[in-house]
């Protein structure tokens, strides 16, 4: 939960307990129907702290969601470079370019080898 995420919740708590400590001060008062409005706004704090902290839950979930996909990308990257490296590996000569790797130049090392 980021440090405003905290201010704003704290404010809800306040705010609920105003409006409790004013529902009771209106009931002792004698005044049922805003002691009742008093009540049931009492929950709109409430309800403001429980959307709050699930945006902090769906935030921390796309942070881990970006993560693992930057985790997979890059794994990603990293093996076709591997695979690259790899290939890069057995070019010999102009001829294994461009016969896709079935072929070699004459003049190849590995030409005279398969010959
Ligand atoms: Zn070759």
């Amino acid at each position: 939960m980021t440090r405003f995420a905290r201010i704003l919740c704290v404010i809800y708590g306040a705010t609920g307990l105003f409006l409790a400590w004013a529902a009771v001060q209106s009931k002792l008062a004698g005044s049922v129907w805003a002691s009742f409005a008093f009540t049931a706004t009492s929950i709109v704090p409430l309800i403001a702290y429980l959307r709050e902290a699930e945006f902090t839950d769906a935030k921390a979930e796309t942070r881990a969601n970006v993560e693992r996909a930057a985790r997979v990308r890059e794994n990603g990257e990293r093996r076709a470079i591997r695979e690259a490296a790899d290939a890069l590996q057995h070019v010999c000569c102009e001829r294994w370019w461009t016969s896709l790797g079935t072929d070699h130049d004459p003049t190849c090392a590995k030409q005279r080898r398969a010959a």
